[in-house]
């Protein structure tokens, strides 16, 4: 039967083929035509297979080798931009072109190499012993050292072993550069393998990724309000409002085990603005009831510098609730100052021109703030705690004396962090330093017992 079906398809006369057969042939052409195409995706400078190429030879290599051990190594220069902007395109052309050709002494017919885009090169290749992969990256550090730059070049690999080889390639590259940016720009590693810890918090990032929107969207997220005090008198002279969220499978979860997330994602901006609703309805709301009402400083994340809506969002919170700006504080990390330090810069003078404070968090943990406090004031600035962490050390001392005097000097107002006992209270009050914000006084709370402390005092 099936003879005589192939019978009436053969039309030019040629050998008859079985069901198989034809299938065998159908697939052997596409097969063909990717394989041409394949050819010609490459990328011009290194004449090496681009991403896109890379992922169907990848895949290929799988299914041929089944039996095979293979790893997939991502490669990326870490000051890449650097390069180029200091040693000039040329230069940066000529390291990118040393690296193709380093890569090119692992071809064979089981390794696939490609250069993914600018500084990011890919190598998929069977292997018998972890160490031939990091003996690799070694040799690559080798190549790329010796390519006489005038500024020296920092690579990172990320190391993924394939143990499900039906694992899609791209994801294989995920956990790749998931293990290379744990280690990217350090100077003291320059690889990394992808272990399961990895893939752990990938897996929590991926489910926070899911869960945020209903988080937002059922209420899960509450916020707390810490209490910032006069250490002389202890009067409440201010809060710092602080996210919660209460997972309802997970429990309380912790701002830091995901604003990271938030912040790559993006929805760091809802949240936050989430935040300032609350703080700006509460101030209304105290205010227009006549109580006792202190400043509430709210979290600026980086992300909002670049957000058109940053500045009439906060305008309008104000006018909304009818809270003058002087009440809610803005919060915004010193790290946060020196990233895209200028557009960040010019976010806050604009929002300043609208009455509104700045506060400088984490003072101290960033590096180049002093040249920024000469040209940008803030208004307040939050020693972190890490300068009274140590107060044993009588060289942590010096510096923190030293710092709170040269602030004091430039007429900042001054606030220090996490303060956990009374010797760091009298050693900052003996310093000059009157307020601060820290579990010797009150941990964050609900806002609903923040205020009943307010009414209180
Ligand atoms: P932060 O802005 O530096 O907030 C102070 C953190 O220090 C809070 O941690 C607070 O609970 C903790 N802390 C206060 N007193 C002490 C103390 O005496 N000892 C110690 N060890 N810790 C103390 P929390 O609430 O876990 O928040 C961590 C960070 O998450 C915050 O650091 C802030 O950077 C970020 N964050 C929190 N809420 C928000 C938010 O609504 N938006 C944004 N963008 N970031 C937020
Ligand atoms: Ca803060
Ligand atoms: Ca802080």
């Amino acid at each position: 039967m099936a003879y005589k079906e192939n019978q009436k398809d053969n039309m030019g006369g040629l050998p008859l083929e079985t069901e198989k057969e034809k299938e065998e042939l159908y697939l052997y052409s596409l097969r063909k035509m990717a394989e041409v195409n394949v050819e010609s995706n490459r990328i011009p400078i290194t004449q090496m297979y681009n991403l896109r190429a890379f992922l169907y030879k990848v895949g290929e290599l799988v299914r041929e080798y089944p039996e095979k051990k293979f790893a997939m190594i991502v490669l990326d220069i870490a000051n890449f931009k650097t390069v180029n902007e200091f040693c000039g395109r040329a230069a940066g052309d000529s390291l990118l072109i040393a690296i193709a050709k380093g890569l090119r002494q692992y071809e064979k017919e089981d390794t696939v190499l490609s250069h993914f885009r600018a500084d990011v090169f890919g190598l998929f290749l069977s292997f018998t012993e972890e160490q031939e992969l990091v003996d690799i990256t070694i040799s690559m550090s080798k190549i790329i050292a010796q390519v006489s730059l005038a500024c020296k070049v920092l690579p990172a690999f990320g190391i993924y072993v394939a143990t499900d080889p039906t694992m899609p390639p791209s994801l294989m590259i995920d956990y790749a550069t998931l293990a290379l940016n744990t280690i990217k720009g350090k100077f003291y590693a320059n690889y990394a393998f992808f272990d399961s810890q990895m893939r752990l918090k990938m897996l929590m990032e991926k489910q926070i990724e899911n869960d945020i929107v209903t988080a937002l969207e059922t209420g899960q997220f509450t916020v707390y309000i810490q209490p910032k005090v006069n250490m002389k008198s202890g009067e409440i002279v201010g809060g710092e409002a602080l996210i919660r969220w209460q997972h309802p499978e997970r429990g309380i979860i912790p701002p830091m085990d995901f604003i990271p997330c938030l912040e790559r994602n993006g929805f760091i901006i809802n949240v936050d603005l989430y935040v300032w609703n609350e703080v700006f309805q509460l101030q209304g709301r105290r205010l227009r009831e006549g109580k006792k009402t202190v400043p509430i400083s709210v979290n600026i994340s980086r992300l909002h510098a670049y957000q058109k809506g940053f500045r009439d969002s906060l305008c309008q919170l104000s006018k909304q609730y009818e809270v003058p700006p002087k009440y809610v504080l803005l919060e915004l990390t010193e790290s946060g100052f020196l990233e895209g330090s200028e557009v960040m810069f010019e976010r806050m003078q604009e929002i300043r021109l609208d009455k509104f404070s700045i506060s400088m968090d984490d003072f101290g943990t960033g590096y180049s703030t002093m040249t920024m406090l000469r040209n940008q004031p803030v208004d307040q600035i939050k020693l972190d705690r890490g300068f009274i962490e140590d107060m044993q050390n009588s060289r942590s001392r010096i510096i923190a004396r030293h710092t709170i005097n040269m602030l004091k000097e430039l007429g900042v107002h001054l606030l220090a962090e996490g303060v956990e006992t009374k010797e760091q209270q009298d050693f900052l009050l003996e310093c000059g330093c009157t307020e601060a914000q820290g579990f010797f006084y009150y941990k964050p709370m609900p806002s609903e017992e923040f205020e009943t402390l307010l009414d209180k005092k």
